[in-house]
Formats: structure tokens, C-alpha cells, sequence
């Protein structure tokens, strides 16, 4: 059975409970992490735990562990939970369990849960189908809040309006992200995403993908995309720790490009499926030393 880990212990899942009264379960009050394993390389493990701190810090909170124990727990899971190429960690943290009232008075002892699962392989021969709506979500988008009614709403959408796996959202007439993923477009052999922003959450791929686009000499740039844009593009990608890069045939019902995977998907995804590779020959990665949140 999965073993996780659940305020300071390794457990079966079975038997891993938490207190009604956990702010996370009354009030969605925590954030979380995604990072993905690949072979028994821990993808950018200092930059997702960075992260971490600083959605922590955004909500007033600490993080319950330095990156060394954070560390730990995540090889605890991996030693325990064998199988399957790439894993990925969540991990989960909550302002605790307390009376329920908006801000809580006492000191709360936050309630930090663990879990590994398998990613599963993806072929990207078709490409995926998604749709656009208005980006209806808050303006803190930037923090990795456990609170995912919005992204729900907008992924159920897709897959009510014609079975699309993700919606791409826009606001005031610019793209910002997907529900769950950040978006890169083509347009005449140039790449774009959206500059960092209080309306996207920075992505760990999406700062990957853009090394790894300069590193190959494909140009790659930091910019608004307006929504004619966005319509006009020769090629849509989405990025997330689980999906990699992942490239978008149909938008809205139309076929994006020639209704195919792009060239220039295909270069990006190589120089990606490569540093993968490489990545599965290299030890675990160290976290760098604790740094002050942002
Ligand atoms: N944007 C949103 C809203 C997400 O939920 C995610 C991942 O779940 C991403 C972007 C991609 O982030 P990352 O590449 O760090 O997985």
C-alpha cells in the first residue's frame, strides 16, 4: 500500500487521518508543491522548495522544515513508494487545526502532508484540445494555494464543453496561464510566454523551458501575448512538472497551426526528453541553502 507522510511519521495512506477543524479542510487555508522525479533525479528541488517558502510566506506563514528536512521526507517517499519512471512529490502544508473563525488567534502548529505518485507517460503524437475562458480566478495567483475551486471550474469546463483537457485563460484580453500549466506560443518562428506576474503562477518547467530554449539557440521571450495573438499562433504548448511540455492541436474547437504537433514543439521537446535523460545518470540534486522568501 503508498506510504505517506503525515505530521512527522511514514504511514500507509489507509491510515493517515486529519482533524476535522484542519484550516485546510474548513477554509482551503495551506499551499502546496509539485515536483517532479525523474529516474531518481529530484527536479529543481531548491527552486520548487523556494517556492514553497514563498507561497508560505504570502499566506504569513513559515515553513515548518528547513530544505534539508524537506529533503529527507521527499527520499523517505521515494525509498518507500518504488515503481514507475517518473514520480512526483506533493507536498502540502496547512495553517493547522484550530475553532473555526477567519483568523485564529492561538500559535497553530501547522499540519504538513506528503504524498508520491506515478506520472504517467504521455505520447504526444495528436496533441491536446482545449478551450479559452475568462480568467476568473483571484489576483494572487502567484501563490500555490491548496484552494483550487477556480482551476476545478475552469478544467471541468473544458471537459464539458467538448472533452478538452485544459482551459487557457485570459484577462482584459491578455493570456495569463492554463488552470494547471503555464502557456508558451509560436508565432513566425519566435517563442513567447507571459512575463512573471501576481496573475500566473511561476512555473518550475516554464523557467526550465526557457534555459533550455536559450541554451539551444531557439528565441524565446518574456511578453504579453494579446488575446488576437494567442488565436493567431502557429503552435500552443503547455508546460507543468507533470506534463512536460506538451503541445495544443485545437483550440476552442480549431485546429491551431496545421492541427499537428509543430517543428518548433518538436525541437523544444527533444532538447527536454535530452536533459531528462541526462538528468537520470545524475545524483539527487542538493538543495541550495535556505534563502529569505520573496
Ligand atoms: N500554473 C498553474 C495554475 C499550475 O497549477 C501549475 C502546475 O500545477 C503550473 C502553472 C505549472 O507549474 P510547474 O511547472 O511548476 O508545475
Amino acid at each position: 500500500m503508498e506510504t505517506v507522510w503525515l505530521n512527522g511519521r511514514f504511514l500507509p495512506a489507509a491510515e493517515a487521518a486529519v482533524p476535522v477543524l484542519d484550516r485546510g479542510f474548513i477554509f482551503g487555508d495551506g499551499v502546496y508543491e509539485v515536483i517532479p522525479v525523474f529516474g531518481n533525479h529530484i527536479l529543481r528541488l531548491a527552486e520548487h522548495l523556494l517556492r514553497l517558502r514563498q507561497s508560505l510566506a504570502a499566506i504569513y506563514m513559515e515553513s515548518p522544515h528547513t530544505d534539508a528536512e524537506w529533503r529527507g521526507i521527499i527520499e523517505g517517499l521515494l525509498e518507500r513508494n518504488p515503481g514507475g519512471r517518473d514520480r512526483s512529490i506533493y507536498l502540502h502544508v496547512t495553517r493547522g487545526v484550530a475553532p473555526r473563525e477567519h483568523v485564529s488567534r492561538a500559535p497553530l502548529t501547522p499540519t504538513v502532508f506528503a504524498m508520491c505518485n506515478p506520472i504517467p507517460e504521455r505520447v504526444h503524437d495528436t496533441g491536446l484540445s482545449v478551450v479559452t475562458h475568462a480568467d476568473i480566478r483571484w489576483q494572487r495567483c502567484d501563490i500555490k494555494a491548496i484552494s483550487l475551486l477556480p482551476g476545478i471550474l475552469l478544467r471541468e469546463h473544458a471537459q464539458r464543453v467538448d472533452g478538452s483537457v485544459e482551459t487557457i485563460l485570459l484577462r482584459d484580453g491578455y493570456l495569463t496561464e492554463g488552470a494547471a500549466s503555464n502557456v508558451f506560443v509560436v508565432r513566425k518562428g519566435e517563442v513567447r510566454t507571459p512575463p512573471k506576474c501576481n496573475f500566473i503562477l511561476p512555473g518550475v518547467t516554464r523557467d526550465l523551458v526557457i534555459e533550455l530554449l536559450r541554451g539551444a539557440n531557439i528565441p524565446c521571450l518574456e511578453a504579453e501575448v494579446r488575446e488576437p495573438e494567442l488565436f493567431a499562433a502557429d503552435e500552443i504548448w503547455l508546460t507543468s512538472s507533470t506534463m512536460g511540455i506538451a503541445p495544443v492541436t485545437r483550440l476552442d474547437g480549431k485546429p491551431v497551426g496545421a492541427g499537428r504537433p509543430g517543428p518548433v514543439w518538436r525541437a523544444a521537446d527533444c532538447v527536454y526528453q535530452e536533459f531528462k535523460q541526462r538528468l537520470g545518470a545524475m545524483p539527487v540534486a542538493q538543495p541550495a541553502p535556505a534563502r529569505a522568501s520573496g
